[in-house]
């Protein structure tokens, strides 16, 4: 969708799956794109600013867009995703958050994005309102120092670590996002610092870890070409290692969005993201 047709009434995509929920059930999930404000921080490989909005996302409109994805839905989980920061004000005016609360308290469970250093305190005005359990989703991206600083994703290893520790206080669960694979990086490497930011998203006491193989053609400052390049026979591979590094202590699923549905492969891996007890 071009930048020019997205509605501020309008989520930018709304989709009902399946997730995980870590003791071998199926949990109907409906995950909602919100269209609202860009995200600030500006990460090098991140491309989610296509599907924002130019001004502030105005009064009212997330409720309205949260309305309308929902209607038909009788998921027990929701995902809002705001291609930013939930608790960015810009993005999600906290003027809105009874009605965004009073929407979300008709599910078990609602995750959320959010990079650590946005609304301490709106989390905890937020977390007054809301019923349903609350899941945050952080965009770690890597524990190797060099690479997350090329990133440019303004958080160290520590912002992040302290940050965990905190949402765990308040009852929060966490969600982490890994990526896989970095430009100039080669295969090996790339899973080796895989497998050890799944360590640290672990210890830090992630629910569930996300893991992104890295796709080109989304900013890389240029260098998406030197990008390491995994088939889906090895994406099944590491996934299964990662899935025995986890020891079952977190839920940990690998994206498919660039595998073809259609590959001997795909069926393999999403039974593998499903399946899972921890
Ligand atoms: S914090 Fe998230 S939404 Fe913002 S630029 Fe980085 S990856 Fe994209």
């Amino acid at each position: 969708m071009n930048r020019e047709q997205l509605s501020a009434d309008k989520p930018y995509l709304v989709l009902h799956e399946a997730e995980p929920d870590g003791e071998g059930n199926e949990v109907s999930t409906t995950t909602v794109f919100l269209t609202a404000s860009q995200c600030p921080i500006g990460c090098n490989m991140c491309d989610l600013h296509f599907n924002t909005l130019p001004t502030a996302t105005p009064a009212g409109a997330i409720p309205r867009q949260i309305d309308s994805a929902i209607k038909d839905s009788d998921a027990k989980w929701l995902k809002l995703y705001n291609s930013g920061n939930f608790f960015d004000p810009r993005s999600i005016p906290s003027g809105d958050y009874t009605a965004i609360a009073e929407r979300c308290n008709r599910f078990d469970r609602v995750i959320v994005e959010n990079h650590p250093q946005f609304g301490k305190s709106r989390l905890q005005s937020f977390l007054k309102l809301v019923t349903c359990q609350f899941e945050i989703a952080v965009g770690l991206e890597t524990v190797q120092p060099r690479w997350l600083g090329r990133l440019e994703k303004q958080m160290s290893r520590d912002d992040f670590s302290s940050y965990a520790s905190e949402i765990a206080r308040l009852g929060v669960d966490l969600r982490v996002f890994l990526i896989l694979g970095v430009p100039g990086i080669d295969v090996v490497e790339s899973v080796r610092w895989t497998r050890l930011s799944l360590r640290h998203a672990i210890a830090c006491g992630a629910r569930h870890v996300s893991i992104i193989p890295a796709r080109s053609g989304h900013g890389w400052g240029g260098k998406a070409e030197e990008l390491p390049k995994f088939s889906t026979t090895l994406l099944a591979e590491i996934h299964e290692q990662l899935l025995q590094d986890s020891g079952g202590r977190a839920v940990v699923t690998l994206d498919l969005w660039d595998v073809p549905a259609n590959d001997a492969e795909y069926y393999r891996l999403q039974q593998s993201n499903l399946t899972q007890s921890v």
